[in-house]
């Protein structure tokens, strides 16, 4: 599908489903033009990913070894609990992206928006290609 293709047949076309593609796309369904999003990873972005949530997820374990190891402090009994399974960490880690992930997925959007997702091509400057992820594994 070329980009010309959906500029006939969307309002709006928009390019990346992260926090602020997700964002724009469900304001301009709201808003009664007819979207599309078009997203070459994963849906949810950088934030989703690999920034905010596996960051934050990964400090609050950290916050928390540190002041379990430090309860004597909050007056409680001292807990030392020795070295953080950094492994575990990060499977709990990703853990929260996937529950998170689970309503963002493609199915979700799709009931309010045109999703797109698979590798695009700019043929030129004003021509957008998007292979389907379908067709990226036939
Ligand atoms: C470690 C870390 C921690 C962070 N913590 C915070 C925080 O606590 N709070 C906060 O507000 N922000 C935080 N951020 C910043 C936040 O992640 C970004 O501001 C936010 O993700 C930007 O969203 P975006 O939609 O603009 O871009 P992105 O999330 O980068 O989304 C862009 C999307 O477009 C897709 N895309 C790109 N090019 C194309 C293309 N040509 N065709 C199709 N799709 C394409 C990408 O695959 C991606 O999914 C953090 C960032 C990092 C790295």
């Amino acid at each position: 599908m070329f980009f010309s293709d959906f500029m006939n047949e969307y309002d709006v076309t928009i390019i990346g489903a992260g926090s602020a593609g997700l964002v724009a796309a469900t304001i301009a369904n709201q808003l009664g033009a007819k979207t599309a999003l078009i997203e070459k990873n994963k849906i949810g972005g950088e934030c989703l990913h690999t920034g905010c949530i596996p960051s934050k997820t990964f400090l609050h374990s950290a916050n928390l070894f540190q002041e379990i190891n430090n309860s004597r402090n909050f007056g409680l009994p001292n807990c030392q609990i020795g070295k953080p399974d950094v492994k575990k960490i990060m499977e709990h880690v990703k853990s929260v992206i996937d529950s998170i992930y689970q309503h963002e997925r493609k199915e979700i959007f799709e009931e309010i928006i045109s999703m797109h997702t698979g590798q695009r091509l700019f043929v030129s400057s004003s021509n957008l290609k998007v292979f389907l992820l379908l067709m990226v594994f036939l």
